[in-house]
């Protein structure tokens, strides 16, 4: 199959503009008579499903939580992109899509993107009207702070709560319309295929997690919306239930999946504590502002620090290793989330790992204690001040900046992080890959659309802090309800869609059958046993460090290991009742087969990129070694000369990177 993206012809500033004015459009009266069906009500779906209600569509919408309002996108703390300018500090829609494709290695769509940029603004003026609180200065107006990889400031945020106010903001949207009828909500149920009815999406099967009830439900088009997959990981920073199985499904039923292998890995996380752990805590990325990471220089002090013999306060500048300030003194503390991470496990295989585990690095605020305090004494006209009290002044100015941070690391590690090092290890956090959808977000599947994390287009092989909240609001807000609207156009007189025909049947009998195999399978080993296992192999082998050998033998790995569950997984309970040990059989079944395709498109891949770091790459002198390849078609068409390429590859060489230049029609 051709892959056609549909992005429209033109000059990429007016694509979208002259786009939008020429497609079918279905008129009030008719939307009346068109059902949507939206899985996933996060940032995304929760967006979509307000506006395609409010616009008079009849919405269903699917969530496996109990409410929308607990979909994983609350957990988001730092931002939401715009490019508002407000701050008068020269950003403009250019330079954050600019910034959005650079940032993603140059391997997103970058019509998409620049679509994302023009609508961001929107999405401000759109949350400002519903409520949003989002933070503003001492004059009252809306406040913005700095991420990594730009240099402007344009990310909105409310506190560290922003994924939370947005989504509260939404779901109020939402539940407008459900008080209208407009939607009709289904909490607790979780969509386990797609139907196609003659070539199209019309409709879906689900299951009443709280009754086990199977269930079908149509539509005319069906939406997914179904949020990322880092969990294939088992360990990530995601909410415990993030899944692939909404897109897993529409992609065995014929929907191209991309990028399955482009993971972001986020270098400021709480370690693992050990082989018990379900779960990774995110610490911001701001923190780098002001921490220095470091590993102790000679094996014996990690030795005797994992020993508990000594302590990390114990150690002399010159017994410490400022690794990224020594590896790049340009950048220090504040290279790339990638670079970041890749140093941090490089360290950690090395041996000098600080923690149990042996994959911890240090995260130390003692210098900007020292600075700060400094600083303070000298305004508060303190004369000679102690060295405690410098301390003290020092550690106030960070407790004001990032107090509510350092409050959580000390409740989940149970240790001072004012007066001890934080300790810090890369962590899964975004997957960038997702199911290919075309510039209408359609997926190859008519009918069928794939929006916010759950789709591949707008982030490449990295995704830019703040981007993915502005992403999901884009798509649910403001792209897909027009688009979406083209392909309903053929749709106003096609009337009710039919649950009694014969690929309903066939769709649900696949989905009971299964279910009915894992309760009576009485296997031996648990859901929890394989998805450990998987995720083991995934971060082992299909993690930063990639190298041929190590994918092949995850590919075998991966493959032994589903035919195991199959035969031998247990599901406790029946499946008439609220069993999650169930659910979560089903969504570690889709993992299995996911991470297969995840490790085989890694090695096709014979390129570092983003978080990903391909081992063959290594250089005589044993530096790392990365190849890039650049798609510059549209900003070439922007810019009209390739000047971006030449001055990227000035910033790409200090980390000793070749650029291959490639382009693509
Ligand atoms: C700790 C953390 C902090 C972050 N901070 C930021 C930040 O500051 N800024 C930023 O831009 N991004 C941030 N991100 C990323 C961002 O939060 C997510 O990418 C984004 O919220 C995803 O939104 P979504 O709507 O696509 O999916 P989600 O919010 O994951 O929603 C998925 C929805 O799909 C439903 N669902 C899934 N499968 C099924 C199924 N089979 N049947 C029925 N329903 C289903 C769920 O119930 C849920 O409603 C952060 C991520 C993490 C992990």
């Amino acid at each position: 199959m051709a892959l056609d993206s549909k992005v429209p012809k033109g000059p990429i500033k007016d694509k979208w503009t002259d786009y939008k004015n020429q497609i079918n459009l279905v008129n009030p009266a008719n939307k009346r008579n068109i059902d949507v069906i939206v899985v996933g009500t996060g940032l995304a779906g929760g967006s979509a499903s307000a506006t395609l209600a409010e616009l008079g569509y009849n919405v269903k919408a699917f969530a496996y939580q109990d409410s929308p309002r607990r979909a994983h996108s609350i957990a988001a703390q730092g931002g939401i992109n715009a490019a508002k300018n407000y701050q008068g500090d020269g950003d403009s829609t250019y330079r954050l899509f600019y910034d959005t494709v650079k940032g993603g290695d140059y391997r997103s769509r970058e019509s998409n993107v620049y679509r994302l940029a023009e609508v961001s603004a929107n999405i401000i003026d759109q949350c400002v009207a519903q409520g949003v609180p989002f933070a503003r200065d001492y004059g009252g107006l809306l406040d913005n702070r700095s991420f990594g990889g730009v240099l402007v400031s344009r990310t909105f945020y409310a506190k560290g709560q922003t994924g939370q106010q947005l989504l509260l903001g939404a779901y109020s949207a939402m539940n407008r319309q459900i008080a209208r009828g407009k939607i009709e909500m289904f909490n607790r149920h979780e969509m386990l295929d797609v139907v196609i009815v003659g070539g199209k999406a019309r409709g879906i099967i689900a299951r009443n997690l709280v009754t086990g009830e199977i269930e079908r439900h149509s539509a005319h088009a069906v939406v997914i919306a179904s949020g990322g997959y880092g969990n294939v990981y088992f360990l990530s920073t995601n909410a415990m239930g993030s899944n692939v199985t909404a897109g897993w499904k529409v992609h065995k039923k014929g929907a191209y999946f991309a990028n399955p292998c482009y993971t972001q890995i986020h270098p400021t996380c709480i370690p693992r504590s050990g082989d018990y752990q379900s779960k990774l805590t995110l610490m911001s990325e701001s923190l780098r502002n002001d921490g220095r990471i470091w590993v102790p220089k000679h094996m014996e002090d990690v030795l005797a620090i994992r020993e508990g013999k000594k302590k990390p306060t114990e150690l002399t500048e010159e017994q410490r290793d400022y690794y990224l300030e020594r590896r790049y003194p340009a950048f220090g503390n504040l290279v790339p989330r990638d670079v970041a991470s890749r140093a941090a496990k490089e360290r950690s295989d090395a041996g000098y790992g600080v923690n149990a585990t042996g994959e911890a690095v240090y995260l130390d605020f003692a210098a900007s204690f020292e600075r700060y305090g400094k600083e303070q004494a000298k305004i508060q006209n303190i004369q000679n001040p102690s060295e405690a009290k410098i301390k003290a002044l020092g550690q106030e100015i960070v407790k004001a900046k990032y107090g509510n941070l350092f409050q959580m690391y000390e409740k989940i590690v149970d240790e001072n992080p004012y007066e001890t090092p934080m300790m810090i290890y890369p962590a899964v956090h975004y997957t960038m890959g997702g199911v290919w959808v075309d510039y209408n977000l359609m997926t190859t599947i008519p009918g069928c659309y794939a929006i916010g994390e759950a789709n591949f287009s707008d982030h490449g092989a990295n995704r830019l802090g703040a981007s993915a909240l502005m992403q999901g609001l884009a798509d649910g807000y403001f792209v897909l309800p027009y688009t979406i609207g083209d392909y309903l156009a053929d749709d106003i007189r096609t009337g009710t869609i039919s649950t009694e025909s014969p690929e309903f049947e066939a769709a649900e009998k696949e989905v009971t059958e299964r279910i009915e195999f894992f309760i009576n399978n009485e296997g031996t080993h648990s859901v929890d046993y394989y998805h450990k296992k998987l995720g083991k192999i995934m971060w082992d082998k299909c993690g930063m460090s990639r190298n041929a050998e190590g994918l092949e033998t995850a590919i075998e790995e991966i493959s032994a290991l589903r035919k195991d569950f199959w035969q031998n997984v247990n599901v406790p309970g029946t499946s008439a009742e609220y069993n999650e040990q169930l659910a979560k059989a089903g969504r570690v079944a889709d993992f299995l087969e996911l991470g297969e395709l995840f490790a085989k498109d890694a090695l096709v891949r014979e390129e570092s990129a983003g978080g990903h770091f391909r081992e063959e790459h290594q250089t005589e002198d044993g530096e790392a070694k990365r190849i890039k390849e650049f798609q510059f078609v549209s900003a070439w068409e922007y810019k009209g000369e390739p000047k971006d390429a030449v001055l990227h590859k000035e910033e790409l060489a200090y980390e000793n990177i070749e650029v291959k230049e490639r382009s693509y029609k």
